[in-house]
């Protein structure tokens, strides 16, 4: 079997009584782009910081390209990159001299640097920026900068933390599309956000976290299949009456019925035309109603089914 590039195992962190890491497990395999999705404080941050040894833990082994990460494996780290949550850059050097520097880390070859410092500035959109100092970016090109410097020595691992938050669309669209490329171009990416539309986006595959646990893994197709809930169809409504909520429920995949104010609630749990059944049984029963709208499910309900709790957006 193909070496996975990380393999985490029963993975125990805690800080003094509190465990923010328990009993995590994970695997990843070569080109993937795997979404690390939960709300804040689910041990997103503690898992990623063992995972670069950068933290020490209480149980459980760690490996990246199949051997024992540990905090003098220099070796393991030359192929890691890392784009943290809080942007680390060099104040006093220019937007070319940071990411100069940083590759300057990991590639002495002066020619082979200048190249890859120009494609990392290309990538991420930053070419009319290279003379500026980070004060004098927004917190868009701030975070484009950030990755720039974690990204340049093309490591085969590119860990991005929660990269998106508080950033312009622009920059956030130029940071997506950046790391596609980077995957595109052989990396496997490991990235990590409470933000599930992006995270369903980009990520060939999806590790939901919750109190350090992790809690489902799968395509974001895989985890919704495996909620009950297809569709849901919410219907304006002044007067319903338990009759009519009774008739609803007897529909064809029609499994729960909810008031809810001036609306009801209609859950189906499979089913193509449920919105054309529903509607022809208002009007055949003369029901007066106002908005109609369906929804598919998404992550937030697949989190919401496991923990009993929404994941905020
Ligand atoms: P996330 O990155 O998913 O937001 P973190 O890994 O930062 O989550 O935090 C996980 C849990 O550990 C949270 O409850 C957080 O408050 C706690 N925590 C994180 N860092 C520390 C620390 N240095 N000392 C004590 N508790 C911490
Ligand atoms: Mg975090």
């Amino acid at each position: 079997m193909e070496t996975p590039v990380v393999k985490i195992d029963n993975l125990v962190k805690r800080y003094n009584d509190k465990l923010a890491v328990d009993h995590f497990s994970l695997s990843i395999r070569e080109g993937e782009i795997l979404g690390l999705l939960g709300p804040n404080g689910s041990g997103k941050t503690t898992t990623i910081n063992c995972l670069l040894s950068i933290l020490k833990y209480d149980k459980g082994t760690i490996e990246i390209f199949g051997q024992k990460m540990a905090p003098d494996r220099t070796d393991l780290k030359q192929e890691i990159g890392v784009v943290m949550q809080n942007v680390a850059v060099v104040d006093a050097l220019t937007v070319y001299e940071n990411v100069d520097f940083f590759c300057g880390l990991y590639i002495r070859d002066k020619a082979r640097r200048k190249d890859l410092v120009r494609q990392a500035i290309e990538m991420t959109g930053l070419t009319e920026y290279v003379k500026y100092r980070p004060s004098k970016l927004s917190g868009g090109l701030l975070r484009r900068l950030n990755i720039a410097c974690g990204i340049a020595h093309k490591p085969k691992l590119i860990i991005f933390d929660e990269p998106t938050v508080a950033v312009d669309p622009q920059s956030r669209n130029a940071i997506l599309d950046g790391i596609r490329k980077l995957n595109e171009e052989g990396a496997t990416i490991i990235y990590t956000s409470h933000y599930m539309e992006e995270v369903e986006d980009l990520c060939s595959r999806i590790v939901i976290m919750d109190k350090g646990r992790n809690v489902a893994s799968g395509t974001a197709a895989e985890l919704k299949a495996s909620l009950r809930n297809r569709e849901t169809i919410t219907v304006e409504m002044r007067d319903s009456t338990e009759q009519l909520i009774d008739g609803i429920r007897q529909i064809n995949h029609v499994y729960d019925v909810k008031k809810s104010g001036e609306k009801l609630i209609i859950r189906c749990d499979g089913g193509s035309r449920n919105l054309i059944h529903i509607l022809n049984y208002l009007m055949e029963n003369k029901v007066d109603f106002g908005r109609v709208n369906s929804t598919l499910p998404t992550l937030n309900d697949v989190f919401l089914e496991i923990t009993g709790k929404e994941l905020k957006d």
